[in-house]
């Protein structure tokens, strides 16, 4: 077989999710043969590795098929670097926005169970608790959380027009795939499924006029966020993590991703950053012991407060190592928005439906969700 030959060989593989196939996307970056050795190098730009391992497979399968090779091997270059391919030039991704919103904010996060719906939840409410108009939109179809932590969860009403009707709640305007699907049910939406759901929420709602519409994306930084993200045009974005994952690079990915799009990274904001120990100090007879010293080893150092007059104490406890969000998010040049604390009192607001920035605005986590606010408003005025 000649290279030529080869190359006509693997058009039998198509980009997963397309019609075209991978060489004329220009996957295929170098054939090389050696009497029946073959090596095959493809560039694939797109940063899933699901669809990065599907082409490498797909294209081994193919060669070893064939049965013209003894020995088969087939690299890969790319990755998250680097875009994706875009969709057939004649199917351009179009735009939409809503003219009636002023600011549109993405709240992103590179994997689930961070605390992205409970971020996004709290910064709405507290932007709307300042009196400006606030929607919130949660498009997390694997796991539409907005229902529980709202504390709502009613099939919308539909206009004449056939418009969805928002429903309201804590001064929101809501729409949640858990709103029509229950949050029950296990789906399994494919990218262009998502794409429609998505396009009807944002226009086949009755949002009125909004000062800022926040949007609690999927979990991840794969092609079905990059649509979305691409489609609907952003004012900003703000990515979700913990302080361990931002070593293993999410906030890379989330960056490069929205930079795909340019979209504007408003910032990081830093989960479960470390636990605030608050009590009384008694002695024997359980009297409160004024100034005691309440003394914690720490990460990097160990932390110590004295009790006050009447025994109380408040101590943050960094359970990972401290300052990674800081060096982080000066290396990717983003900034670091706040650092929100473990929190019993916030996990239980979740449970009950009644967002902690209106159940306990005082709470150590409440406190630092009213300076995230502060910040957007700073960012994108009202
Ligand atoms: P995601 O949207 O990233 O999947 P959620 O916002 O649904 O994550 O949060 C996942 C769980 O973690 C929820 O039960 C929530 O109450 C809890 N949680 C989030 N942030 C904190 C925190 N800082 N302290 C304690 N629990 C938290």
């Amino acid at each position: 077989m000649t290279i030529d030959e080869i190359r006509d060989l693997l058009k039998e593989v198509k980009y997963p999710g397309f019609s075209r196939d991978i060489v004329s996307f220009g996957v295929v970056k170098d054939i090389s043969l050696d009497k029946d050795k073959v090596e095959v190098d493809l560039n694939v730009t797109s940063p899933s590795e699901e669809t990065r391992g599907e082409i490498k497979s797909q294209v081994e399968a193919v060669l070893t098929k064939s049965g013209g090779f003894s020995t088969v091997e087939v690299t890969l270059s790319g990755g998250s670097q680097a875009s994706p391919p875009q969709k057939p030039a004649a199917a351009p991704v179009p735009a939409i926005s809503l003219s009636d919103v002023k600011h549109t904010i993405a709240v992103a996060s590179g994997k689930g169970g961070v605390g992205k719906s409970t971020v996004a939840v709290n910064l709405a409410v507290g932007l709307a608790q300042k009196g400006h108009k606030v929607g919130l939109l949660d498009l997390d179809i694997y796991g539409p959380s907005l229902p529980v932590i709202m504390g709502v969860n009613e099939r919308p009403m539909m206009t004449q027009e056939r418009k969805l009707v928002p429903l309201e709640k804590h001064g929101l305007k809501l729409m949640s795939f858990g709103f029509l699907t229950g949050n029950d049910t296990p789906i399994i939406w494919r990218g262009p499924m998502v794409s429609r759901m998505t396009e009807q929420f944002f226009t086949d709602v009755t949002w009125g006029e909004l000062d800022y519409l926040i949007m609690d994306l999927p979990p991840g930084t794969g092609d079905i966020q990059l649509t979305l993200t691409q489609r609907l045009r952003l004012a900003g974005a703000i990515i979700v993590t913990t302080p361990q994952d931002l070593a293993i690079s999410d906030v890379r990915k989330g960056a490069d991703m929205f930079g795909k799009v340019n979209t504007p990274l408003l910032g990081v904001v830093e989960n479960m950053s470390g636990y605030v120990l608050s009590g009384v100090v008694r002695g024997s007879d359980n009297q409160p012991i004024s100034n005691a010293t309440i003394s914690i080893p720490g990460m990097d150092k160990t932390k110590e407060v004295k009790s006050s007059d009447d025994g109380q104490f408040t101590l943050e406890v960094d359970l990972f190592k401290r300052g990674g969000g800081h060096e982080e998010s000066n290396r990717l040049h983003v900034p670091l928005l706040c650092e929100i604390p473990i929190s019993l009192e916030l996990m239980e607001s979740c449970d009950e439906g009644i967002p902690l920035i209106i159940k306990d605005p005082d709470s150590p986590a409440g406190r630092v969700f009213a300076q995230l606010v502060e910040k957007v408003e700073e960012i994108l005025p009202g």
